[in-house]
């Protein structure tokens, strides 16, 4: 996504958000998307089958470099979003960016700022300090 598409984004939000103005909305309405979002997931998981998850412990590992840790830690996932899955999951994460964009909005923060620092951050930090 270029930066122009992202401040559109936000625009449009800002244009369109006349039902929760007010903060509180916002919050409640952010956090009820976050929870859809991980249900569509789960949904997947437990309703259409197309992904399954199979998780255990994860192993301990001492490994300096991307690919050997990246091989060492498992995703505990398997299979692929359907096409329907992947609909609703999208659709869900949409929502989700929609009202966190409202919060932007509604402390005058640019989402582009919020993705540039965080990418700065993630370029200075080691391999093991991304949680
Ligand atoms: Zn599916």
């Amino acid at each position: 996504m270029r930066d122009h598409q992202l401040d559109r984004f936000q625009t449009q939000v800002a244009e369109l958000l006349l039902r929760h103005r007010s903060v509180l909305d916002v919050l409640s309405k952010l956090q009820e998307t976050s929870a859809r979002t991980n249900r569509s997931i789960t949904k997947a998981v437990t309703n259409c089958g197309c992904l399954k998850v199979q998780a255990g412990k994860q192993p301990f590992t001492s490994a300096s470099n991307f690919d050997t840790a990246k091989d060492a830690v498992d995703t505990h996932l398997s299979g692929d979003l359907c096409e329907h899955c992947r609909d609703v999951v999208v659709s869900e994460m949409g929502k989700h960016l929609f009202y966190l964009a409202s919060a932007c909005n509604l402390l005058d923060i640019h989402m582009r700022d919020v993705i540039e620092k965080e990418s700065e951050k993630l370029s200075t930090l080691g391999l093991f300090n991304m949680s």
